[in-house]
This record gives C-alpha cells, structure tokens and sequence, in this order.
C-alpha cells in the first residue's frame, strides 16, 4: 500500500475505501461525469458548508496539522475540540455550525482538513451531472469560476491538493 508521507493513502479515494480506478469502474459503470466535462467552481465563501449540520471526518495528517498549528499534542487537540476519542471527528451543529468557523470565516483555514479542503470534489458529489447539481443547491460556488478539467479533479478525489484556491 502506497501511502504519503505524512500518512495519507494516495491510493484511495477520499471516504471510500476503493482506489480511484475501482471507484471509477464500480460506483461510475467507468463514465465519470468528470471525464465528459469540466466542472466549473469557484468559492464565493459563503460559509454554507461550514454551518450546515454534519461531521467531518478527520486522517491523521489532519489531526497532526492542527495540533501542531495550536502548538499542541494529538490528544489535546482530540480532548480540545474534536467528538471521538478512537476515531474523531468535528461534529457541525445544526445551529452553531462547526466550531472552527467564527466571524464568518474557517479559523484554521491554514490546516483545515482534507474533507473541507477538498470540498465539492466529493466522490458522492461529482460522479455524476445528477450529484454535481443537486449539491449546487446547497452551494452557491459550484457552476460558476474556473475549470477543473478531469486530471485536476481525479487528484483532488485522493486529496491532493493541486493549488492553494481549490481550497475554501
Ligand atoms: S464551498 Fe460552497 S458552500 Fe462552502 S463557502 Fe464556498 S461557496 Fe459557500
Ligand atoms: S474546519 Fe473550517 S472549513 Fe471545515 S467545516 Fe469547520 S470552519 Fe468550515
């Protein structure tokens, strides 16, 4: 298994445990919606994701970028801030939003995790024309800015992030 140096399994698509051909081939009968067009995305950071209710899953990258951010160790940012001590994960409160977003903008937006980061190109999201507009309802950003052709996306599936604007 190929993994990064920091820990994270390049090989698999984020949140699934499949690799990227095998995500393609099962879940997208090999027709990514991805690979017949370019996705068009621009952040307008509304702040929508970060106030509606959810989790957001947390790799061990994450968890050793933000302790080290706060200058603090992986169990004390768990006990600090994160729900989970085995496998933690920030809870987003129906009404508060999540607990990193204050004065309307992501305060560790520096190191914020992979899952936010990458946020839409989700594989739930951007399999298919289906997904990809029905997630435009909850984000204003998706259908308008730049381009990202099928390469950029699929690296963006694994977690990698190509440039510091395909974060929010
Ligand atoms: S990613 Fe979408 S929902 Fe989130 S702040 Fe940007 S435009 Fe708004
Ligand atoms: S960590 Fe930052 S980007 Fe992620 S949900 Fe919280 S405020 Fe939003």
């Amino acid at each position: 298994m190929s993994q990064s140096p920091k820990g994270l399994d390049l090989r698999k698509v984020i949140g699934l445990e499949l690799t990227l051909a095998e995500y393609e081939a099962e879940l997208l009968d090999g027709r990514a919606y991805y690979d017949s067009e370019p996705l068009e995305f621009e952040c307008t950071q509304c702040g929508a994701c970060c106030t509606r209710a959810g989790v957001v899953f947390l790799t061990p990258d994450d968890l050793e970028r933000i302790a080290a951010h706060f200058d603090v160790t992986v169990p004390e940012a768990v006990r600090a801030w994160f729900d989970g001590e085995d496998d933690p994960v920030i809870t987003v409160d129906d009404d508060l939003g999540c607990p990193f977003y204050q004065d309307e903008k992501c305060t560790i937006h520096e190191v914020k995790p992979i899952q936010c980061a990458t946020y839409p190109f989700w594989p739930e999201v951007v399999g298919t024309p289906e997904a990809w507009w029905v997630e435009a309802a909850e984000c204003e950003g998706i259908g308008r800015g730049r381009k990202y052709h099928a390469e950029e996306v699929r690296r963006l599936l694994l977690g990698v992030l190509m440039r510091t604007d395909a974060a929010k």
